[in-house]
């Protein structure tokens, strides 16, 4: 009987998961290096040849598999496989990777390493990005080569057993597009901050999730065993003691039994005592959420990521593309309305159909992103905004700009904007009577420091915490090392966050909060007694945001937000925040 082990990292997403643990990314084992001797290099080199039969297999299996994913995702993963198995056949890398067995009497794992990882080096070097991203795949397959070689198992995010646990080094915004969450129920990872993007998605599907657990996460013995998520204190338990595994079946019980409390809310305006109506709507990543979206309660769609159209794929999705992706949200929400952001690539979120756009970066959270790119590249915002005004055609949109910085950002943008409108007019392409209102996300400080200005020209704010604090505090949202600084009660943040709200309000303009902060309850008095009156967040955190809206009043909110606004001391304000009671 194995030990129980239990690692302590950032619950992100609330609730319990139990199940085998599927360890996806086992650290590459390193290669074994020795020489051999020239009686044994013939049938070095047929063990070589099996590697390549071998890998070639699973590519083969694999095509055969992603064709059952969405259309622009299956085209997208068969197009990379084919470059894989192009690799594995009469190519400059098996060549290399023969002669040094030959010549140098490498052993075959050596060969692989040293001639996949010279390619990759001369392919990183050139100039055309499309080409330098061939060195990943070149890497790719020599991994792939190796762990045959090694005889080292083969795992997948497809190959999850029903209701397992993923165990990964860290799972990318363009994983998380691709996986099915029915399929898994929870998620640990060596890397990922409370406001980085699995997080997000985690916390989007909701999903029980554990970050930035230690590295110790990824021994391959892990494997197969029980384990248990626990996303409310941070815990990933693995071979839980029956004492444990029984608290732990208690506890899911109770949680259970919450959510059915919790469900019966979603019918129930999010009015507070005094009654004062909060317009509480949802923040769709990906539209397999909008059943879930709409069983909810939201009253809308306060942010939808644009970026999921973008990812897995080379290419640039169409106008034609995206305005069907649109639509269909446009129509599900019947009137609801809409706020579709435009792209925010760049920086943390990479999508490889946009990478002709951007260069490396040594900083890229300051480099070209969001809506600096969509300026720069007109052609990808004018292509979006066609889209959304086509689709507005069909229920309510509004237009969200990310990472706005300057007042003359959201000037452009609306000039572009008015430009397509009347295009499409002359197109004779239906569209709605007026354009939609064109808003800014105030996630840098410096838009927070000139609200006043960016409020004079946009038409309704929505706040985005995730960013501001990461810019506000120098905290990278989603690097685990520094997770524990990433405070949205640093007085800095707060203040930031008051004084866009005030400018908002002075100038009549709508100014949402849509930013992680939004879902998590403990905030809700504050923001309210802040002026806030339209929160938008994961689905999964609704119902819980809307109960402690109707436990408040008005005052009660205002006279806490006071209390907070007068402190400076971060960890007071803390106890304040926890401490606080309806
Ligand atoms: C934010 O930064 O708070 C936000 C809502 O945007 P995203 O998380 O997509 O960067
Ligand atoms: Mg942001």
């Amino acid at each position: 009987m194995k030990n129980e082990i239990v690692l302590t990292g950032l619950g992100v997403s609330h609730g319990i998961a139990m199940g085998p643990a599927y360890l996806v990314q086992i650290e590459h084992p390193r290669a074994p290096e020795y020489l051999l001797s020239p009686e044994h290099i013939a049938a070095e080199l047929e063990r070589f040849d099996h590697a390549v039969t071998q890998a070639k297999k699973e590519i083969q299996a694999l095509k055969e598999r992603s064709a059952g994913l969405p259309e622009g995702a299956a085209a997208e993963i068969e197009l990379l496989l084919d470059v894989h198995l192009s690799m594995l056949s009469g190519s400059r890398l098996i060549r290399g990777v023969q002669q040094r067995i030959e010549q140098d009497a490498f052993n075959a794992e050596q060969a692989v390493e040293q001639e996949t990882h010279i390619l990759a080096e001369q392919f990183g070097r050139l100039k055309d990005p499309y080409i330098a991203a061939r060195g990943e795949d070149v890497l790719a397959v020599g991994h792939r080569l190796n762990r045959i070689l090694m005889n080292v198992p083969y795992l997948s995010l497809s190959d999850v057993p029903p209701g397992g646990i993923v165990l990964a080094r860290e799972i990318s915004p363009a994983d998380t597009a691709l996986l099915d969450p029915r399929k898994f129920s929870g998620i640990a990872t060596v890397q990922g901050g409370v406001a980085g993007h699995t997080a997000v998605m985690a916390r989007s599907m909701g999903l029980p999730a554990v970050l930035g657990l230690s590295p110790d996460l990824l021994d391959g013995g892990h494997h197969g065993v029980f384990a248990i998520v626990d996303g409310i204190d941070g815990k990933l338990v693995l071979n839980p003691t029956p004492t444990t595994q029984r608290i732990y079946e208690q506890k899911l019980l109770q949680l259970q039994r919450d959510k059915k409390t919790l469900k019966k809310l979603a019918a129930l305006p999010a009015v507070t005592i005094d009654g004062v109506e909060i317009l509480l709507s949802a923040n769709l990543e990906m539209p397999r959420d909008l059943d879930d979206i709409q069983a909810s309660g939201a009253r809308g769609i306060g942010l939808f990521r644009t970026e999921f159209m973008f990812m897995n794929r080379k290419n640039l999705p169409s106008e034609d593309e995206q305005f069907e992706n649109i639509v269909e949200v446009v129509r599900a929400m019947k009137g609801a309305v809409v706020t579709f952001r435009t792209l925010d690539i760049g920086g943390d979120k990479l999508a490889r159909s946009v990478g002709e756009y951007l260069s490396e970066a040594s900083n890229p959270a300051l480099g070209l992103r969001a809506i600096r790119l969509s300026l720069k590249e007109p052609h990808l915002l004018r292509t979006q905004f066609r889209a959304i005004l086509r689709a507005g055609f069909f229920g309510a949109v509004r237009i969200l700009l990310p990472m706005v910085t300057t007042a003359a950002e959201v000037q452009q943008a609306r000039k572009i904007l008015k430009e397509c409108y009347a295009e499409l007019q002359n197109e004779r392409v239906p569209l709605p009577p007026a354009l939609p209102p064109l808003g800014a996300m105030i996630e840098i400080p410096a838009a927070a420091l000139s609200a006043d200005s960016l409020a004079a020209v946009s038409d309704f704010f929505a706040i985005g915490t995730n960013d501001l604090i990461q810019y506000t505090l120098a905290i990278d949202r989603g690097n685990d090392q520094v997770a524990a600084l990433f405070n949205p009660l640093n007085p800095a943040v707060l203040r930031l966050m008051e004084f866009s709200i005030q400018a908002g309000l002075r100038a009549g303009i709508p100014v949402s909060i849509c930013g992680e902060m939004a879902a998590d309850p403990k905030f809700t008095a504050l923001l309210i007694g802040l002026g806030i009156r339209e929160m938008s967040m994961g689905f999964a955190s609704l119902p819980r945001v809307k109960q402690r809206i109707r436990e408040l009043t008005i005052e009660k909110a205002g006279e806490h937000a006071r209390q907070v606004m007068d402190q400076y001391d971060p960890e007071r304000i803390i106890r304040i925040v926890n401490s606080f009671k309806p």
